[in-house]
């Protein structure tokens, strides 16, 4: 779908809620995936990268070592009133680890009933959208439109 300025308004009370148990079910599907999975961790996505990347690092030694991390920080967290959070991930492997990581956040993600843009690059993060916006919302004020 394309997804335009026009969806920048705060959600609903109740959907607000809704999202936020979703987030909480998402990231509790991921701990059990053998992850590190944090929400609104850390300062910012260089900080939560290091910190995650440490503690990944420090865990191969451990009997089930994690197979990667998934998170969002303090700043990505002002996004979650708007409706959508962007994740960021990594595999303790290579490129092609990492980009099942990203499918399996998808899927996960999916599972719970959240919707999802990923464009399949493991340079991307994954966006995921509160389920009250995944559908296209008509644009009062077309000028606003701009295509991603
Ligand atoms: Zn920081």
């Amino acid at each position: 779908m394309v997804y335009t300025y026009r969806n920048r308004e705060t959600l609903r009370d109740d959907d607000f809620r809704h999202f936020r148990a979703k987030l909480n079910d998402l990231f509790e599907a991921l701990q059990t995936q053998r992850l590190y999975a944090r929400q609104n961790f850390s300062c910012c996505g260089s900080c939560a990268s290091y910190e995650l990347s440490e503690k990944l690092r420090a865990s191969q030694t451990k009997r089930t070592p994690k197979l990667g991390f998934v998170t969002y920080n303090r700043q990505d967290n002002q996004n979650v009133p708007y409706g959508y959070v962007y994740l960021g991930y990594s595999s303790i492997g290579e490129a092609e680890e990492d980009r099942e990581l990203g499918r399996l956040i998808v899927d996960t993600a999916t599972r719970v009933g959240l919707a999802t843009e990923w464009d399949g690059n493991i340079n991307s993060k994954v966006r995921v959208i509160a389920p009250c916006k995944a559908s296209p919302i008509k644009n009062p004020n077309p000028t606003l439109e701009v295509a991603v």
